[in-house]
């Protein structure tokens, strides 16, 4: 089922494979008709995750990126949609050359297609191949039916993994196999035998139900492996290894297993659990009320990235969710920030909480709360600077007051031509873009470097026109695209605040946590210093 832990276990097969010297190459599938993931609302399908290719997808991509450390083509991606889409507009320009086209061989064909060329592009020894959905659900069923044409194409060079759900029930009290059970009779109907199963539940698996399930699906014991609830996902690799998914995977394959070494890895756990000194951090924003999803879904990459620069600096991070709208309808509550080591506005989109948000942003100004803004953050953090500092009253971004008389933030001009005629999907300024760093600025002083290359997804940007004013009005833009038109990074002198920057694009997109983004070490190293003053 969703949630269930496919994306980490995903990463960590790769991770633990990696450590043993081995080219790995994770690839996500997902089963929806999006072409991708960009034109879905986070609320119902948690973050979007930009690749530095500019492609919108999936939020194991982040997870993926985030436990080998490095960026991912834009091969290692795929829906339904995508599939689809490709096969329709081949068969309307005649590709197909008069045949039937049909979903099984074309659909499953080009599945293939698109597995082989993210082999071409990364060179693997192994690729890992995440099918999202759950097994018996008809939308991912092509795509099981494509990992079976794989293996009946190369049986000694397939493995399958499930991933399954092992409750205990409260009233019961008692560890249940028998879900999983059917799930593999109902993987088997599909002619897939799976080769490891991963035993997800609160606690590890006992011997006795790794054997009846083992029984079950006619493989060893040690096939097996017990994946319990965790403190952190990162130990997740390490307790593969300890269950011998390493040595398992290995051994199936027929390769020699050569030496474990994860010894970075085990380092950077080390702080994880070592870090006792918390650090309060507010995340101010609209996405957190609706019924049953996950919020720390729509926002997992910035928590990430806060967890990786703290555990860094050895700190808890204590991370604390709050609804812009409160500041609207009660603006006394703005004087609980002086309860947080640091405030974060991340990334958004529309009107909702915007007041709320911008009230937010003019508090840490004011008091003088390190402040991180990103994306939307920093766009609400120069409206914010325009409307309280350089006196244009009302100032505002033009995607929430298009006849604003002081739009601060405007929309790129090459946008207005995307949006006028209705080409949504993938349409934004995507991924990864050169900037360069001013000198003797905070975010110089992070990267300590002239040259930067960060993600981006944006439909809008810092006003030129409003440029010269702003600074006059001591905001500094640190960083800029390498022609100085675009904005990417706004700041408040040292000397007037501890830490107060935005940045046009998403850092949280390139961090991993034995390599913390910079901007964010900054960030969580003032909210230390905020925490010692207070
Ligand atoms: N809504 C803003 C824009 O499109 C910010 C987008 C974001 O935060 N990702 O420019």
């Amino acid at each position: 089922m969703s949630g269930v832990g496919k994306g980490i276990t995903t990463a960590s097969i790769s991770k633990i494979l990696e450590g043993r010297g081995f080219r790995v190459s994770p690839i996500k599938i997902d089963p929806y008709l999006n072409v991708d993931a960009g034109t879905m609302n986070p609320i119902e399908h948690g973050e979007v995750f930009v690749l530095d290719s500019g492609l919108e997808c999936d939020q194991d991509m982040g997870n993926y990126e985030r436990f080998l450390g490095r960026a991912l083509p834009p091969e290692n991606y795929m829906t339904n949609g995508m599939v689809f889409k490709h096969v329709i507009d081949k068969e309307r320009a005649l590709g197909y050359g008069g045949k039937c086209v049909e979903p099984v061989f074309h659909i499953t064909e080009e599945i293939l297609r698109r597995v082989d060329e993210a082999v071409k592009k990364t060179k693997p020894d192994v690729s890992i191949i995440e099918i999202g959905g759950t097994i018996g659900e008809y939308q991912n069923a092509i795509f099981i039916e494509a990992a079976r044409i794989l293996k009946l194409r190369h049986p000694e060079d397939v493995l399958f993994v499930m991933v399954s759900y092992l409750p205990i029930p409260g009233k019961i009290g008692e560890m249940k196999t028998k879900p999983t059970q059917t799930a593999i009779r109902t993987l088997n109907s599909y002619g897939v035998h799976p080769d490891i199963i991963i035993a997800r539940s609160e606690v590890p698996i006992d011997e006795k139900r790794k054997e009846k399930i083992a029984e079950s699906n006619g493989v060893k014991k040690e096939h097996v492996i017990s994946a319990p609830d965790i403190e952190s996902i990162y130990d997740v690799p390490v307790n593969f290894e300890e269950d011998g998914l390493g040595n398992l995977v290995l051994k199936l394959f027929g390769i020699k297993p050569k030496k474990k070494d994860l010894a970075d890895w085990r380092r950077m756990l080390k702080r994880v659990h070592g870090a006792k000194k918390e650090i309060k951090i507010a995340v101010v924003g609209k996405y957190f009320k609706t019924g049953d999803f996950v919020l720390s879904d729509v926002y997992i990459s910035v928590i990430e990235s806060l967890k990786h620069a703290s555990y860094a600096l050895n700190k808890k991070p204590v991370i604390e969710w709050v609804d812009s709208e409160t500041y609207e309808k009660n603006p006394k509550k703005l004087k609980d920030l002086e309860n947080y080591d640091g405030v974060l506005i991340p990334g958004g989109f529309g009107s909702r909480g915007v007041e709320g948000i911008i009230s937010a942003i003019r508090y840490a100004r004011e008091h003088k709360i390190p402040f991180f803004g990103l994306c939307y953050g920093m766009q609400l953090m120069v409206v914010e600077y325009a409307r309280n500092v350089a006196s244009l009253k009302n100032a505002h971004s033009v995607e929430v007051k298009p006849k604003t008389k002081y739009p601060v933030i405007d929309i790129m001009p090459e946008q207005k031509e995307l949006i006028k005629n209705g080409h949504m999907g993938g349409t934004m300024r995507l991924g990864g873009y050169p900037a360069k760093l001013k000198k003797d600025t905070i975010a110089y002083g992070a990267y300590k470097a002239n040259n930067i290359r960060e993600r981006h997804r944006h439909r809008y940007e810092v006003n030129p026109e409003y440029i010269i004013l702003l600074e006059d009005k001591g905001l500094v833009f640190s960083g800029t695209s390498p022609d100085g038109r675009l904005m990417e990074i706004a700041e408040l002198s040292k000397k007037e605040h501890p830490f107060f920057l935005g940045t046009q694009f998403h850092p949280e997109f390139q961090t991993s946590p034995t390599n913390p983004h910079p901007l964010f070490l900054e960030f969580i190293e003032a909210c230390t210093k905020q925490q010692k003053k207070k």
